[in-house]
Protein backbone atom coordinates (compact mmCIF):
# COMPACT_ATOMS: atom_id res chain seq x y z
CA UNK A 1 0.00 0.00 0.00
CA UNK A 2 1.29 3.46 -0.82
CA UNK A 3 1.99 5.50 2.27
CA UNK A 4 2.28 8.90 0.52
CA UNK A 5 -0.88 10.12 2.24
CA UNK A 6 -0.30 8.11 5.42
CA UNK A 7 -0.71 9.72 8.79
CA UNK A 8 2.10 8.30 10.90
CA UNK A 9 2.07 8.76 14.67
CA UNK A 10 5.19 8.01 16.70
CA UNK A 11 4.40 7.22 20.34
CA UNK A 12 1.46 4.92 21.12
CA UNK A 13 0.24 6.26 24.42
CA UNK A 14 -2.63 8.58 25.36
CA UNK A 15 -1.70 11.38 22.94
CA UNK A 16 -0.96 9.03 20.04
CA UNK A 17 -4.17 7.04 20.50
CA UNK A 18 -6.27 10.20 20.75
CA UNK A 19 -4.79 11.47 17.50
CA UNK A 20 -5.65 8.18 15.76
CA UNK A 21 -9.21 8.37 17.14
CA UNK A 22 -9.58 11.91 15.83
CA UNK A 23 -8.24 11.15 12.36
CA UNK A 24 -10.83 8.40 11.98
CA UNK A 25 -13.53 10.44 13.72
CA UNK A 26 -12.98 13.28 11.25
CA UNK A 27 -13.50 10.88 8.36
CA UNK A 28 -9.92 10.39 7.17
CA UNK A 29 -9.90 7.17 5.16
CA UNK A 30 -6.21 6.82 4.28
CA UNK A 31 -3.63 4.82 6.25
CA UNK A 32 -3.16 5.64 9.93
CA UNK A 33 -0.04 4.04 11.41
CA UNK A 34 0.49 4.25 15.16
CA UNK A 35 3.97 3.15 16.24
CA UNK A 36 5.02 2.64 19.85
CA UNK A 37 8.02 1.22 21.68
CA UNK A 38 5.96 -0.32 24.46
CA UNK A 39 4.30 -3.71 24.01
CA UNK A 40 1.12 -2.60 25.75
CA UNK A 41 -2.02 -1.34 23.99
CA UNK A 42 -2.04 2.47 24.49
CA UNK A 43 -2.95 3.24 28.09
CA UNK A 44 -3.38 6.11 30.52
CA UNK A 45 -0.73 6.68 33.19
CA UNK A 46 -2.47 8.56 36.05
CA UNK A 47 -3.81 5.37 37.73
CA UNK A 48 -0.25 3.95 37.82
CA UNK A 49 0.48 6.06 40.91
CA UNK A 50 -3.06 5.86 42.33
CA UNK A 51 -5.80 3.21 42.08
CA UNK A 52 -3.88 0.76 39.91
CA UNK A 53 -0.82 0.99 42.17
CA UNK A 54 -3.05 0.39 45.20
CA UNK A 55 -4.58 -2.66 43.53
CA UNK A 56 -8.04 -1.08 43.37
CA UNK A 57 -8.48 -1.94 39.71
CA UNK A 58 -6.86 -4.00 37.02
CA UNK A 59 -5.14 -3.29 33.72
CA UNK A 60 -8.34 -3.41 31.71
CA UNK A 61 -9.33 0.01 33.08
CA UNK A 62 -6.11 1.67 31.84
CA UNK A 63 -6.60 1.36 28.10
CA UNK A 64 -7.51 4.38 25.99
CA UNK A 65 -9.42 2.02 23.67
CA UNK A 66 -9.80 -1.76 23.79
CA UNK A 67 -7.29 -3.60 21.58
CA UNK A 68 -9.97 -4.55 19.00
CA UNK A 69 -10.79 -0.88 18.39
CA UNK A 70 -7.59 -0.38 16.39
CA UNK A 71 -8.34 -3.20 13.96
CA UNK A 72 -11.98 -2.21 13.69
CA UNK A 73 -10.93 1.34 12.74
CA UNK A 74 -8.12 0.22 10.43
CA UNK A 75 -5.47 1.80 12.61
CA UNK A 76 -2.22 -0.06 11.95
CA UNK A 77 -0.99 -0.36 15.54
CA UNK A 78 2.66 -1.40 15.63
CA UNK A 79 3.63 -2.08 19.21
CA UNK A 80 7.10 -3.03 20.46
CA UNK A 81 8.45 -0.94 17.58
CA UNK A 82 10.82 1.98 18.04
CA UNK A 83 11.35 4.72 15.51
CA UNK A 84 15.07 5.43 15.42
CA UNK A 85 15.15 8.34 12.97
CA UNK A 86 13.06 10.69 10.89
CA UNK A 87 14.09 11.47 7.35
CA UNK A 88 12.14 14.68 6.64
CA UNK A 89 13.42 15.04 3.08
CA UNK A 90 12.20 11.54 2.10
CA UNK A 91 9.07 11.84 4.29
CA UNK A 92 9.96 8.58 6.02
CA UNK A 93 10.59 7.31 9.51
CA UNK A 94 13.19 4.62 10.14
CA UNK A 95 12.30 1.71 12.43
CA UNK A 96 14.59 -0.24 14.75
CA UNK A 97 14.97 -3.05 12.17
CA UNK A 98 16.13 -0.54 9.54
CA UNK A 99 12.89 -0.62 7.55
CA UNK A 100 11.22 2.62 6.55
CA UNK A 101 7.64 3.85 6.70
CA UNK A 102 6.58 6.74 4.50
CA UNK A 103 4.33 9.53 5.71
CA UNK A 104 2.31 12.35 4.28
CA UNK A 105 2.03 13.94 7.71
CA UNK A 106 3.86 12.87 10.84
CA UNK A 107 2.84 13.39 14.47
CA UNK A 108 5.33 13.06 17.31
CA UNK A 109 3.75 11.98 20.59
CA UNK A 110 6.91 10.55 22.09
CA UNK A 111 6.14 11.80 25.60
CA UNK A 112 8.74 11.99 28.30
CA UNK A 113 11.01 9.82 30.44
CA UNK A 114 11.91 9.96 34.12
CA UNK A 115 15.03 11.87 35.02
CA UNK A 116 17.54 9.67 36.85
CA UNK A 117 18.92 10.52 40.27
CA UNK A 118 22.47 11.65 39.50
CA UNK A 119 24.16 10.25 42.60
CA UNK A 120 26.39 7.24 43.32
CA UNK A 121 24.24 4.15 43.75
CA UNK A 122 21.46 5.57 41.57
CA UNK A 123 21.48 2.41 39.45
CA UNK A 124 21.31 -0.12 42.31
CA UNK A 125 18.57 -2.72 42.30
CA UNK A 126 15.68 -1.47 44.40
CA UNK A 127 15.80 2.10 43.09
CA UNK A 128 12.52 2.30 41.26
CA UNK A 129 11.11 4.81 38.78
CA UNK A 130 7.49 5.14 37.73
CA UNK A 131 6.46 5.75 34.13
CA UNK A 132 5.23 2.51 32.60
CA UNK A 133 2.66 -0.03 33.73
CA UNK A 134 5.43 -2.53 34.49
CA UNK A 135 7.04 0.03 36.82
CA UNK A 136 3.77 0.30 38.71
CA UNK A 137 3.55 -3.53 38.91
CA UNK A 138 7.11 -3.64 40.25
CA UNK A 139 6.44 -1.00 42.88
CA UNK A 140 3.20 -2.64 43.95
CA UNK A 141 5.03 -5.98 44.34
CA UNK A 142 7.80 -4.25 46.32
CA UNK A 143 5.22 -2.65 48.65
CA UNK A 144 3.96 -6.13 49.57
CA UNK A 145 7.21 -6.85 51.38
CA UNK A 146 8.48 -3.37 52.22
CA UNK A 147 8.32 -1.99 55.71
CA UNK A 148 10.29 1.19 54.95
CA UNK A 149 9.96 3.18 51.75
CA UNK A 150 12.02 6.25 50.87
CA UNK A 151 10.72 8.55 48.17
CA UNK A 152 13.18 10.95 46.55
CA UNK A 153 11.39 14.03 45.24
CA UNK A 154 8.12 15.55 46.51
CA UNK A 155 6.53 16.30 43.15
CA UNK A 156 3.20 14.84 42.04
CA UNK A 157 4.53 11.33 41.33
CA UNK A 158 6.59 11.22 44.53
CA UNK A 159 3.70 12.37 46.71
CA UNK A 160 1.11 10.09 45.10
CA UNK A 161 3.48 7.15 45.46
CA UNK A 162 4.14 8.08 49.08
CA UNK A 163 0.38 8.04 49.70
CA UNK A 164 0.11 4.61 48.05
CA UNK A 165 3.01 3.32 50.17
CA UNK A 166 1.27 4.54 53.34
CA UNK A 167 -1.89 2.84 52.08
CA UNK A 168 0.15 -0.38 51.79
CA UNK A 169 1.20 0.01 55.44
CA UNK A 170 4.83 1.03 54.99
CA UNK A 171 6.75 3.64 56.95
CA UNK A 172 7.48 6.37 54.44
CA UNK A 173 10.18 9.03 54.32
CA UNK A 174 9.93 11.67 51.61
CA UNK A 175 13.14 13.54 50.76
CA UNK A 176 12.83 16.90 49.05
CA UNK A 177 15.50 19.42 48.14
CA UNK A 178 13.17 22.44 48.27
CA UNK A 179 11.75 23.92 51.44
CA UNK A 180 8.29 22.48 50.75
CA UNK A 181 6.76 19.85 48.45
CA UNK A 182 5.49 21.25 45.11
CA UNK A 183 6.86 24.68 46.03
CA UNK A 184 7.72 25.67 42.47
CA UNK A 185 4.37 24.54 41.07
CA UNK A 186 2.00 25.82 43.74
CA UNK A 187 3.87 28.47 45.70
CA UNK A 188 4.30 28.51 49.48
CA UNK A 189 0.68 29.04 50.53
CA UNK A 190 -0.68 25.87 48.88
CA UNK A 191 2.53 23.82 49.14
CA UNK A 192 2.04 24.03 52.90
CA UNK A 193 -1.35 22.31 52.53
CA UNK A 194 0.33 19.36 50.79
CA UNK A 195 3.13 19.22 53.37
CA UNK A 196 0.56 18.99 56.16
CA UNK A 197 -1.51 16.42 54.26
CA UNK A 198 1.46 14.09 54.22
CA UNK A 199 2.67 14.67 57.77
CA UNK A 200 -0.94 14.22 59.00
CA UNK A 201 -0.90 10.86 57.22
CA UNK A 202 2.26 9.75 59.01
CA UNK A 203 4.90 10.54 56.37
CA UNK A 204 8.32 11.58 57.65
CA UNK A 205 8.70 14.58 55.33
CA UNK A 206 12.25 15.91 55.16
CA UNK A 207 12.55 19.09 53.16
CA UNK A 208 15.63 21.16 52.34
CA UNK A 209 17.70 17.96 52.14
CA UNK A 210 20.13 16.74 49.50
CA UNK A 211 20.55 13.08 48.63
CA UNK A 212 24.29 12.39 48.38
CA UNK A 213 24.25 8.65 47.75
CA UNK A 214 22.06 5.59 47.52
CA UNK A 215 23.66 3.04 49.76
CA UNK A 216 23.50 -0.72 49.42
CA UNK A 217 25.34 -3.98 49.23
CA UNK A 218 25.50 -6.83 46.69
CA UNK A 219 24.05 -4.49 44.08
CA UNK A 220 20.86 -3.95 46.13
CA UNK A 221 19.83 -0.59 47.54
CA UNK A 222 19.27 -0.45 51.28
CA UNK A 223 19.03 3.24 52.01
CA UNK A 224 19.94 6.79 51.29
CA UNK A 225 22.71 8.95 52.70
CA UNK A 226 22.00 12.66 52.84
CA UNK A 227 24.60 15.36 52.21
CA UNK A 228 24.79 16.10 55.95
CA UNK A 229 25.77 12.46 56.45
CA UNK A 230 22.49 11.25 57.96
CA UNK A 231 21.37 7.79 56.83
CA UNK A 232 17.79 6.82 55.88
CA UNK A 233 17.18 3.07 55.88
CA UNK A 234 14.75 1.79 53.26
CA UNK A 235 13.80 -1.52 51.61
CA UNK A 236 12.42 0.31 48.60
CA UNK A 237 13.55 3.62 47.14
CA UNK A 238 11.35 5.42 44.66
CA UNK A 239 12.76 8.27 42.64
CA UNK A 240 10.40 10.92 41.32
CA UNK A 241 12.70 13.75 40.37
CA UNK A 242 11.00 14.96 37.24
CA UNK A 243 10.87 14.03 33.59
CA UNK A 244 12.51 15.13 30.38
CA UNK A 245 10.72 15.28 27.03
CA UNK A 246 11.73 12.63 24.48
CA UNK A 247 13.04 15.04 21.84
CA UNK A 248 15.96 13.07 20.46
CA UNK A 249 14.25 12.03 17.20
CA UNK A 250 13.09 15.58 16.53
CA UNK A 251 16.44 17.13 17.39
CA UNK A 252 18.35 14.71 15.18
CA UNK A 253 15.95 15.44 12.32
CA UNK A 254 16.78 19.13 12.63
CA UNK A 255 13.41 20.23 14.04
CA UNK A 256 13.40 23.19 16.40
CA UNK A 257 13.72 21.90 19.94
CA UNK A 258 13.86 23.87 23.17
CA UNK A 259 12.41 22.27 26.29
CA UNK A 260 10.36 20.02 23.99
CA UNK A 261 9.55 20.14 20.32
CA UNK A 262 8.61 23.72 19.44
CA UNK A 263 5.25 24.05 17.67
CA UNK A 264 2.85 26.80 16.73
CA UNK A 265 -0.72 26.89 18.06
CA UNK A 266 -1.70 24.34 15.39
CA UNK A 267 0.88 21.94 16.85
CA UNK A 268 2.98 22.21 13.69
CA UNK A 269 6.73 21.95 14.21
CA UNK A 270 9.39 23.84 12.26
CA UNK A 271 8.77 21.27 9.47
CA UNK A 272 5.29 21.93 7.98
CA UNK A 273 4.52 18.20 7.59
CA UNK A 274 5.55 17.24 11.13
CA UNK A 275 3.40 17.91 14.20
CA UNK A 276 3.90 17.27 17.92
CA UNK A 277 1.49 16.93 20.85
CA UNK A 278 1.34 15.81 24.47
CA UNK A 279 4.22 15.87 26.96
CA UNK A 280 6.81 16.31 24.21
CA UNK A 281 5.35 19.48 22.65
CA UNK A 282 6.36 22.97 23.65
CA UNK A 283 3.44 24.63 21.92
CA UNK A 284 2.52 28.26 21.45
CA UNK A 285 -0.56 28.86 23.59
CA UNK A 286 -2.65 31.79 22.29
CA UNK A 287 -4.39 32.44 25.62
CA UNK A 288 -1.19 32.48 27.63
CA UNK A 289 0.71 34.26 24.88
CA UNK A 290 3.83 32.12 24.93
CA UNK A 291 5.14 28.61 24.36
CA UNK A 292 4.35 26.18 27.17
CA UNK A 293 5.03 22.49 27.65
CA UNK A 294 2.42 20.76 29.77
CA UNK A 295 3.18 17.39 31.37
CA UNK A 296 -0.38 16.49 32.23
CA UNK A 297 -3.12 14.08 31.27
CA UNK A 298 -5.66 16.63 30.00
CA UNK A 299 -3.12 18.11 27.64
CA UNK A 300 -2.25 14.65 26.29
CA UNK A 301 -5.96 14.00 25.88
CA UNK A 302 -7.02 17.19 24.09
CA UNK A 303 -3.98 18.59 22.31
CA UNK A 304 -3.64 15.67 19.83
CA UNK A 305 -7.25 16.23 18.79
CA UNK A 306 -6.25 19.69 17.57
CA UNK A 307 -3.02 18.32 16.05
CA UNK A 308 -4.90 15.64 14.10
CA UNK A 309 -7.37 18.21 12.77
CA UNK A 310 -4.48 20.45 11.72
CA UNK A 311 -2.88 17.44 9.96
CA UNK A 312 -6.12 17.17 7.98
CA UNK A 313 -5.82 20.80 6.96
CA UNK A 314 -8.42 22.21 9.33
CA UNK A 315 -7.90 25.67 10.79
CA UNK A 316 -7.54 25.01 14.50
CA UNK A 317 -5.64 26.53 17.39
CA UNK A 318 -5.15 24.74 20.70
CA UNK A 319 -5.99 27.22 23.46
CA UNK A 320 -7.65 25.18 26.23
CA UNK A 321 -6.96 26.36 29.75
CA UNK A 322 -4.36 23.90 31.14
CA UNK A 323 -5.85 21.43 33.64
CA UNK A 324 -4.53 18.76 35.96
CA UNK A 325 -5.62 16.78 38.97
CA UNK A 326 -4.32 14.62 41.76
CA UNK A 327 -5.68 12.19 44.34
CA UNK A 328 -3.74 11.58 47.55
CA UNK A 329 -5.25 9.95 50.67
CA UNK A 330 -8.66 11.62 51.08
CA UNK A 331 -7.69 14.71 49.07
CA UNK A 332 -8.83 15.07 45.48
CA UNK A 333 -8.19 18.26 43.58
CA UNK A 334 -8.42 19.82 40.15
CA UNK A 335 -6.35 22.77 38.92
CA UNK A 336 -7.06 25.04 35.96
CA UNK A 337 -4.75 27.75 34.68
CA UNK A 338 -1.08 28.45 34.38
CA UNK A 339 1.31 30.21 36.75
CA UNK A 340 5.07 30.38 36.41
CA UNK A 341 7.09 29.80 39.60
CA UNK A 342 6.80 33.07 41.59
CA UNK A 343 4.63 34.39 38.77
CA UNK A 344 1.69 35.52 40.92
CA UNK A 345 1.06 38.49 43.19
CA UNK A 346 -1.49 37.12 45.62
CA UNK A 347 -3.29 33.96 46.74
CA UNK A 348 -6.95 34.03 47.77
CA UNK A 349 -8.64 31.12 49.57
CA UNK A 350 -12.37 30.44 49.84
CA UNK A 351 -13.66 27.72 52.14
CA UNK A 352 -12.17 25.53 54.83
CA UNK A 353 -8.40 25.22 54.36
CA UNK A 354 -7.61 23.25 57.58
CA UNK A 355 -10.50 20.90 56.75
CA UNK A 356 -9.11 20.57 53.19
CA UNK A 357 -12.34 21.63 51.49
CA UNK A 358 -11.61 24.84 49.67
CA UNK A 359 -10.93 26.67 46.43
CA UNK A 360 -7.78 28.73 45.97
CA UNK A 361 -6.96 31.33 43.34
CA UNK A 362 -3.61 32.68 42.19
CA UNK A 363 -3.94 36.30 41.06
CA UNK A 364 -1.70 38.42 38.87
CA UNK A 365 -0.65 41.95 39.89
CA UNK A 366 -3.57 43.32 37.86
CA UNK A 367 -6.12 41.22 39.78
CA UNK A 368 -6.63 38.65 36.99
CA UNK A 369 -7.15 35.03 38.00
CA UNK A 370 -4.15 33.16 36.60
CA UNK A 371 -5.15 29.80 38.05
CA UNK A 372 -7.46 28.19 40.54
CA UNK A 373 -7.65 24.88 42.33
CA UNK A 374 -10.66 23.15 43.87
CA UNK A 375 -9.80 20.79 46.71
CA UNK A 376 -12.47 18.25 47.72
CA UNK A 377 -15.10 20.54 46.16
CA UNK A 378 -16.52 19.43 42.84
CA UNK A 379 -18.30 20.80 39.77
CA UNK A 380 -16.59 24.21 39.98
CA UNK A 381 -13.56 23.65 37.78
CA UNK A 382 -15.30 24.81 34.60
CA UNK A 383 -16.17 28.07 36.38
CA UNK A 384 -12.54 28.44 37.47
CA UNK A 385 -11.34 27.83 33.91
CA UNK A 386 -13.85 30.46 32.69
CA UNK A 387 -12.43 32.99 35.18
CA UNK A 388 -8.92 32.28 33.89
CA UNK A 389 -10.05 32.52 30.28
CA UNK A 390 -11.90 35.82 30.81
CA UNK A 391 -8.64 37.62 31.63
CA UNK A 392 -10.66 40.18 33.60
CA UNK A 393 -9.70 41.39 37.10
CA UNK A 394 -11.94 39.85 39.78
CA UNK A 395 -12.44 41.37 43.24
CA UNK A 396 -10.64 39.41 45.94
CA UNK A 397 -13.59 39.74 48.38
CA UNK A 398 -15.96 38.08 45.94
CA UNK A 399 -13.41 35.34 45.26
CA UNK A 400 -12.99 34.70 48.98
CA UNK A 401 -16.73 34.66 49.72
CA UNK A 402 -18.06 31.11 49.38
CA UNK A 403 -21.64 32.43 49.13
CA UNK A 404 -20.86 34.11 45.77
CA UNK A 405 -21.30 31.53 42.97
CA UNK A 406 -18.09 31.27 40.96
CA UNK A 407 -19.90 31.16 37.64
CA UNK A 408 -21.35 34.62 38.39
CA UNK A 409 -17.84 36.10 38.45
CA UNK A 410 -16.51 35.16 35.03
C1 LIG B 1 2.61 7.56 37.22
C2 LIG B 1 2.03 8.77 36.54
C3 LIG B 1 0.93 9.41 37.11
C4 LIG B 1 0.40 10.55 36.51
N1 LIG B 1 -0.67 11.16 37.10
C5 LIG B 1 -1.21 12.26 36.53
C6 LIG B 1 -2.31 12.92 37.15
O1 LIG B 1 -2.79 12.53 38.20
N2 LIG B 1 -2.83 14.02 36.54
C7 LIG B 1 -2.34 14.51 35.38
O2 LIG B 1 -2.85 15.50 34.88
N3 LIG B 1 -1.29 13.89 34.76
C8 LIG B 1 -0.70 12.79 35.31
N4 LIG B 1 0.37 12.16 34.71
C9 LIG B 1 0.91 12.71 33.45
C10 LIG B 1 0.26 12.09 32.22
O3 LIG B 1 0.11 10.73 32.35
C11 LIG B 1 1.12 12.44 31.00
O4 LIG B 1 1.04 13.82 30.81
C12 LIG B 1 0.70 11.68 29.75
O5 LIG B 1 0.95 10.31 29.91
C13 LIG B 1 1.45 12.17 28.53
O6 LIG B 1 1.04 11.42 27.44
P1 LIG B 1 1.86 11.35 26.07
O7 LIG B 1 1.08 10.42 25.21
O8 LIG B 1 2.16 12.71 25.62
O9 LIG B 1 3.28 10.72 26.46
P2 LIG B 1 3.67 9.34 27.17
O10 LIG B 1 2.57 8.88 28.05
O11 LIG B 1 5.02 9.56 27.78
O12 LIG B 1 3.82 8.34 25.97
C14 LIG B 1 4.80 8.43 24.99
C15 LIG B 1 4.93 7.09 24.32
O13 LIG B 1 5.81 7.22 23.22
C16 LIG B 1 6.67 6.09 23.16
N5 LIG B 1 7.88 6.46 22.41
C17 LIG B 1 8.81 7.38 22.75
N6 LIG B 1 9.78 7.45 21.82
C18 LIG B 1 9.44 6.55 20.86
C19 LIG B 1 10.04 6.16 19.63
N7 LIG B 1 11.18 6.70 19.21
N8 LIG B 1 9.45 5.19 18.89
C20 LIG B 1 8.28 4.64 19.31
N9 LIG B 1 7.64 4.98 20.46
C21 LIG B 1 8.22 5.93 21.22
C22 LIG B 1 6.92 5.79 24.63
O14 LIG B 1 7.38 4.48 24.80
C23 LIG B 1 5.54 6.02 25.22
O15 LIG B 1 4.76 4.87 25.17
C24 LIG B 1 0.95 11.02 35.30
C25 LIG B 1 2.06 10.38 34.74
C26 LIG B 1 2.59 9.27 35.36
C27 LIG B 1 3.79 8.58 34.76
Amino acid sequence: MSTDNAMVIVGASLAGARAAETLRGEGFEGPVILIGSEDETPYERPPLSKDYLMGKHGRDKLYVQPREWYGEHKVDLRLGTTVTAIDPAAHEVVLGDGSRVGYGKLLLTTGSSPRHVPVPGGDLDGVLYLRQVQDSDRIRAAFEHASRVAVIGAGWIGLETAAAARNAGAEVTVLEMAELPLLRVLGREVAEVFAKLHTDNGVDLRTGVHVAEITGSDGKASGVRLADGSPIDADVIIAGVGITPNVQLAAEAGLRVDNGVITDAQLRTSDPDVFAAGDVANAFHPLIGKHIRVEHWANARHQPVAAAKAMLGQDVAFDRVPYFYTDQYDLGMEYAGYVEPDGYAEVVFRGDVPGREFVVFWLGGDGRVLAGMNVNIWDVNDAIAALVRSGQPVGRDALADASVPLDSLA
